[in-house]
C-alpha cells in the first residue's frame, strides 16, 4: 500500500521527502500543492521535478474518504456523508454565514462516550478516524466548494471538531490534522477559528494546551456531577470540579481569552431556572478565580432514541437571561441544517439501519439527495 500523503502534516512530508532521497524544503512544494492547489494527481504537479513525481506516483497518493452522499439544506448548509467502510459512515457539515465559512468535521466513526441526548453517543464506537480521514474532509470540501462557487479564495475560515466522536480520544489523529489546517503552507487558518469540542478528557486538555493549542468549547451540559454523570458519562472519570480545573489551566495558552462551554437545552431534565442559578454559582466561583468564559446554549436536536424533547424557546431564553444577568456571556446557538440531519448531535452517519424502518423512510423523504453538485449549487444562486 502506498502512502496517502494527507496523512502528514508538514514535518511529517518532510520526512517522507527524506525517505525518498529529496531535500526536506520540496515538501513545501507538495505541501501547498495538495492542500492550496488541491491537486489530486502527481503529474498535475508541474513545478516538481519529473524524477520527483514519478517516485510520488510510485510510493504515494492522495485521497479522502469516499462521499456516499450529499445533500443542501435550505440555509445553504450541506451535509456529505463520508464512507468509512464496515457498514458505517461519517458526517462533514459547511455552514455558510455571511461574514465566515464553518467546516463542521467528524474524528470518529461513532463514540464511546455515549451522552444521552446525542445520536452519534447512541450509536456506539466504531473506530477512530486517521489523520487523512480528518484532513480529507477539509481537503475535500475546500476545494470541491471553491470549483462549485467558483471562488479562487479561501471558502472555509473556520473549522470546529464538533461533528462525531470525541476528538480528544482520538489524540494522535487529531494533533496533525490540527497542525494542516494552522500551517502557513496548508489552509494558512488562525488558532482563534480552529476549535476543538470536548466531553472533558482532562488530561488530554492539558495535553492539547502544550501540543497545539487553539480555541476550547467544552460540553457541560449541567450544574452538578449528578445531572453531569447521567447525561455525559465521562464525567464519572473526570468530574465537574477537575474539569473546570483543566479549563482554567488551558487559558494560560489558549488563542482566545476565554473557553465555550456548550450546554445543551433539554426539557425538564436540564433546563429549570433553578439549574441556571446553580450554573451561575458554579461558573462565578471559577471566574473570580480567573477562569473566562461564554455559555452557548443548544437547544436540544430531537432523535427518537433518545426520549428527551427540546426545551421551549421561552424557557432557553429564561435560562440565558438568568446567565447573562449574572454577567456570564451567553449566546443561543441558531439551529442550522435540520431540514438534512446536518444539525448538532443528528449526525448518526447510519448506514446500518440501527434505526426503526419508518423512521428511515421519513428521514429519507426529507432529504434532498441531488444527482449533481453543480446543479445543486447553480440552484442555490438563483
Ligand atoms: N464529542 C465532542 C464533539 C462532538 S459533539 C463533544 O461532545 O463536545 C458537538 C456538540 O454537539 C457538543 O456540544 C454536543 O454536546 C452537542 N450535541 C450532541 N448531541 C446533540 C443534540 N442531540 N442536540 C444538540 N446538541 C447536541
Ligand atoms: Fe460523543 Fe460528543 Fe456525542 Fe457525547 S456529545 S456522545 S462526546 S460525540
Amino acid at each position: 500500500m502506498t502512502a496517502n500523503l494527507l496523512d502528514y502534516d508538514l514535518e511529517g512530508l518532510a520526512l517522507f521527502c527524506e525517505r525518498l532521497g529529496e531535500k526536506r524544503y520540496r515538501a513545501v512544494q507538495l505541501f501547498r500543492w495538495i492542500h492550496q492547489k488541491g491537486a489530486v494527481r502527481f503529474e498535475d504537479m508541474t513545478d516538481l521535478a519529473k524524477s520527483l513525481r514519478e517516485k510520488l506516483t510510485m510510493t504515494a497518493h492522495l485521497s479522502a474518504l469516499p462521499v456516499m452522499s450529499q445533500n443542501l439544506s435550505k440555509d445553504g448548509t450541506i451535509k456529505w456523508l463520508f464512507d468509512v467502510g464496515g457498514g458505517d459512515a461519517v458526517e462533514t457539515v459547511f455552514i455558510p454565514e455571511d461574514d465566515r465559512g464553518t467546516l463542521c468535521i467528524s474524528s470518529q466513526a461513532g463514540c464511546a462516550v455515549g451522552c444521552r441526548f446525542c445520536s452519534t453517543g447512541h450509536q456506539g464506537f466504531s473506530r477512530n478516524l486517521s489523520t487523512a480521514e480528518i484532513v480529507g474532509q477539509l481537503w475535500f470540501a475546500e476545494h470541491f466548494l471553491r470549483k462549485h462557487l467558483r471562488q479562487a479564495e479561501r471558502v472555509i475560515s473556520n473549522v470546529v471538531m464538533m461533528g462525531m466522536g470525541e476528538p480528544l480520544q482520538n489524540y494522535s489523529s487529531l494533533i496533525p490534522a490540527l497542525r494542516v489546517m494552522l500551517d502557513d503552507h496548508g489552509y494558512g487558518l488562525s488558532r482563534r477559528r480552529v476549535t476543538v469540542s470536548t466531553s472533558g478528557v482532562v488530561p488530554m486538555i492539558d495535553r492539547l494546551a502544550l501540543d497545539c493549542p487553539v480555541a476550547l468549547a467544552v460540553s457541560l451540559h449541567a450544574p452538578n456531577d449528578s445531572l453531569r454523570e447521567d447525561l455525559v458519562p465521562l464525567n464519572r472519570k473526570y468530574p465537574l470540579a477537575e474539569l473546570l480545573d483543566a479549563c482554567h489551566r488551558y487559558l494560560a495558552h489558549a488563542p482566545r481569552d476565554f473557553i465555550t462551554f456548550e450546554y445543551c437545552m433539554l426539557d425538564g431534565v436540564n433546563d429549570q431556572v433553578e439549574q441556571a442559578q446553580e450554573l451561575v454559582r458554579l461558573v462565578r466561583e471559577r471566574t473570580s478565580a480567573g477562569l473566562t468564559c461564554k455559555f452557548n446554549l443548544i437547544p436540544f436536536n430531537p432523535f427518537p432514541a433518545s426520549g428527551l424533547t427540546r426545551s421551549s424557546m421561552a424557557q432557553v431564553q429564561l435560562f440565558a437571561r438568568i446567565l447573562s444577568d449574572a454577567g456570564i456571556v451567553t449566546t443561543i446557538r441558531k439551529t442550522r441544517g435540520d431540514d438534512i440531519d446536518a444539525a448538532c448531535g443528528q449526525l448518526a452517519g447510519d448506514v446500518r439501519d440501527r434505526t426503526g424502518v419508518e423512521e428511515r423512510i421519513l428521514r429519507q423523504r426529507r432529504i434532498v439527495i441531488s444527482p449533481s453538485p453543480n446543479v445543486m449549487l447553480a440552484d442555490r444562486a438563483h
